[in-house]
């Protein structure tokens, strides 16, 4: 047996007001005046210069405001990197990444792609990155996926949605700095938050558990629970948006040593044919996995009633069967994820039909 040798973020700073001290971690590591930073935000936070306005730009560093009203593309990855190598006098010191688990993957993509030929979409897959990612920067401003700690930048390529998993990928630096979370909005908390609490449904239920997983799955459920369940929480309290800061980065470590699982699979699919985007993606398929996930739906299904969320309905209603097809081989591809969730025979029972009908739900 040989064990994986993952890379870890080797530097994290945690706390209220955080951010205040970027300008001061990022000095030391400026190549020359010629090498700029390159901030990528979300343009969520264009005019907000409560957090703009903390940045200190020198010489020929420069913020890109960018949409993400889509999820991130290999194309995209591709425009930006081109346009930063167009720009710039020299390889950029640093990417920095400001934004939610979009904008952490583009940070992490652009960084690898600046070092590396070719096409962000011929790295999608498991340890095919070559040279070292420029060094980049992750900073969240919405807790939950996990992009923060993990080896991946998911994408959505030409042919597939599937991360750039790669020891390069990693971010150098993360700051944790939960005031930066404090204007989400309620549904968008929600969806986020999920997306964390299903990592650790999926990664604690799951055939590749081992202790290294566990530890960190029930560290990062407990924190959901009491986060999303217990009538002290609210979104706006400091602790539980500190809270929630940590149960995203846990079960993101948490699935680092294992894998997701059912929903993750469907909602790939999903994403794929219809641009839902992960969040809410993986609460529409999950409020749909009893079978898979007794206790883990029943508790979601608790906490969505808690909150008021009113989830979409008949989202495959109108689908042919074409279109049903493209999700059902999507979500099949991912073969490391259903056999962590339902074992080594898992293609006995997870067939075409089987899927067709659990999407026909959703
Ligand atoms: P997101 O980054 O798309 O952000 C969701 C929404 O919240 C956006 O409208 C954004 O503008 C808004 N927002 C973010 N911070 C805000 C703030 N402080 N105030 C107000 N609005 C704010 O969504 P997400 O759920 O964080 O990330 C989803 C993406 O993460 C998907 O592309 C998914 O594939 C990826 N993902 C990656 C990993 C990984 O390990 N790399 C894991 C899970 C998910
Ligand atoms: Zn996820």
């Amino acid at each position: 047996m040989s064990y994986k040798n993952f890379p870890m973020v080797p530097r994290v700073i945690f706390g209220r007001g955080s951010f205040n001290q970027l300008n001061e971690i990022l000095a030391p590591k400026r190549l020359s005046i010629s090498a700029p930073f390159i901030y990528l935000i979300d343009d969520v936070f264009k005019n907000n210069t409560e957090l703009t306005s903390r940045i200190s730009l020198y010489y020929d560093d420069e913020i890109v405001f960018i949409s993400t009203n889509e999820e991130p593309k290999t194309t995209q990855v591709d425009e930006l990197v081109e346009k930063i190598i167009l720009n710039t006098k020299a390889r950029p010191s640093g990417i920095i990444g400001i934004g939610g688990g979009s904008i952490l993957d583009l940070a992490k993509a652009v960084s690898i792609m600046l070092t590396n030929e070719g096409e962000a979409k011929d790295y999608q897959g498991w340890d095919l990155v070559k040279n070292p990612a420029i060094y980049h920067v992750g900073i969240p401003t919405i807790s939950g996926t996990g992009a923060e700690v993990s080896r991946t930048t998911v994408l959505t390529g030409p042919e597939k949605k599937l991360g750039i998993n790669s020891d390069f990928t990693p971010f150098d630096q993360v700051i944790l700095d939960s005031e930066l979370t404090k204007d989400v909005p309620k549904d968008q908390w929600f969806y986020t938050g999920m997306d964390c609490y299903i990592h650790c449904i999926e990664s604690l239920n799951g055939s590749y558990l081992n202790s290294f997983s566990q530890s960190y799955g029930e560290k990062s459920l407990e924190l959901c629970k009491e986060i999303f369940l217990d009538n002290s929480a609210n979104i706006s309290d400091v602790e539980a948006q500190e809270k929630l800061m940590m149960a995203s980065w846990h079960g993101g470590m948490s699935i680092a040593y294992s894998q997701v699982g059912v929903a993750h699979a469907m909602s790939y699919g999903l994403s794929y044919l219809l641009g839902t985007k992960h969040g809410i993606g993986n609460c529409i398929v999950f409020d749909h996995l009893e079978e898979f996930y007794p206790e883990g739906v029943a508790l979601f299904k608790e906490m969505k009633m808690k909150h008021n969320i009113i989830l979409p309905q008949n989202v495959c209603a109108q689908l042919s069967n074409e279109e049903f097809d493209i999700m059902i081989d999507v979500a099949l591809s991912l073969e490391p994820l259903w056999e962590n969730a339902i074992g080594k025979n898992w293609k006995k029972t997870i067939t075409r039909e089987k899927l067709k009908a659990l999407y026909q739900k959703m």
